[in-house]
């Protein structure tokens, strides 16, 4: 291996470590649901999925709130909060 990649290899291990320095622009995942697989895309800080419940008007579902959760450090704030607000988590938790 060129001894020059050995930098760049302890340099993505740092960067590993600051998923911050990263920020989805644009991002497509097919997310395997309990009932079928759904396509999830980021695009210009809004999501869509392909699914029943964001279908019907909601503009969120539990795939993209499972991706805001996982992307969180790596989503501008209009990304990582879409419709998020409408839902707080002591909201859920009272209701579970
Ligand atoms: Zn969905």
């Amino acid at each position: 291996m060129n001894s020059s990649l050995y930098g760049k290899i302890e340099k993505a291990k740092r960067y590993q470590e600051e998923p911050g320095r990263i920020h989805f622009q644009t991002a497509q995942v097919e997310f395997r649901g309990n009932h079928d697989n759904y396509t999830v895309s980021l695009s210009n800080s809004n999501w869509h999925c392909n699914c029943h419940t964001f279908a019907t008007g909601f503009e969120t579902c539990s795939h993209i709130m499972a991706l805001q959760r996982i992307l969180h450090d790596m989503l501008d704030e209009e990304s990582r909060s879409q419709h998020v607000e409408l839902v707080p988590d002591a909201a859920v938790h009272a209701m579970s």
